[in-house]
């Protein structure tokens, strides 16, 4: 079991077995949250919607780092960028140039690898659903992301786009990527820290993501990738399950 270094106590609230942490409690503490790895910290900063920074042991890593590079001022340079997917508001070629630095490497789905302007291919990796690589020590899990239900099949197909499970030394991040409460999600195990969207039309309601979580129980969960979607009501449908994962709160809208 892991412990979060840096607990935001202040005005939590408890509703069953999940902490909430308003968003003001956020904001007062700052936007960043560190857990323990075996050697050293994983600090997670939410940038926006699905872009969020993590300082880690191996390195800095990005996730689906899109839109204006000043947002992630005050980081360091990315060690590795990973890319979920084609849509735009997880793929930016303008914004991945931007970021990069002279060893920085990249991890995406093999679609988007295609998408890649070659100076950035040179530094890519191409993973398939169920593909595995290790990239500066960290192992590194392509988990599918899909639509399962009929009117949303056509935003992502299944067998396309990328969720990925990330093995630091004594700490497993999932980041779902986008995607609805497939199998692949529920049957995972042993999952420190989530990363899960839920907004129509694109990926699910928060009662499927709610759902979800309950059955893989990740130590903590991040809603993310939300937009005009309601994480308290999220947090609230965990919190009337037996799950004892705790959601926390990020500012991804500003
Ligand atoms: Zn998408
Ligand atoms: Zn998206």
């Amino acid at each position: 079991m892991i412990t979060r270094r840096r607990l935001l106590a202040t005005g939590a609230a408890v509703t069953g077995a999940s902490v909430i942490l308003p968003y003001a409690a956020m904001a007062q503490a700052g936007t960043s949250q560190s857990y323990d790895a075996a050697d050293g910290p994983v600090t997670i900063s939410p940038i926006a919607h699905a872009s969020f920074v993590m300082e880690t042991p191996i390195g800095t890593i990005y996730n689906d780092p899109v839109g204006d590079a000043a947002q992630y001022e005050g980081h360091p340079a990315p060690d590795l960028i990973l890319i979920t997917h084609e849509h735009g508001d997880h793929y930016d070629a303008d914004t991945l140039a931007a970021l990069v630095g002279p060893n920085t490497q990249l991890v995406t789905n093999p679609a988007v690898f295609e998408m890649l302007p070659d100076g950035l291919k040179a530094r890519a990796t191409a993973l398939a659903n169920g593909e595995e690589t290790n990239i500066l020590g960290l192992g590194i899990q392509a988990i599918p992301a899909y639509n399962t239900t009929e009117d949303r099949l056509q935003y992502h197909p299944q067998g396309r786009d990328n969720g990925y499970v990330l093995g630091f030394d004594g700490l497993r991040v999932y980041i779902a990527g986008d995607t609805e409460d497939i199998p692949e999600m529920r049957a995972l195990t042993d999952i420190d820290v989530a990363f899960v969207p839920f907004n129509l039309p694109y990926t699910m309601t928060e009662e499927q993501a709610a759902s979800a979580v309950a059955e893989f129980q990740p130590a903590f969960v991040y809603p993310y990738h939300y937009r005009d979607s309601d994480p308290e009501k999220f947090a609230a449908l965990l919190g009337d399950t037996d799950a004892e994962t705790e959601v926390v709160m990020g500012p991804w809208y500003g």
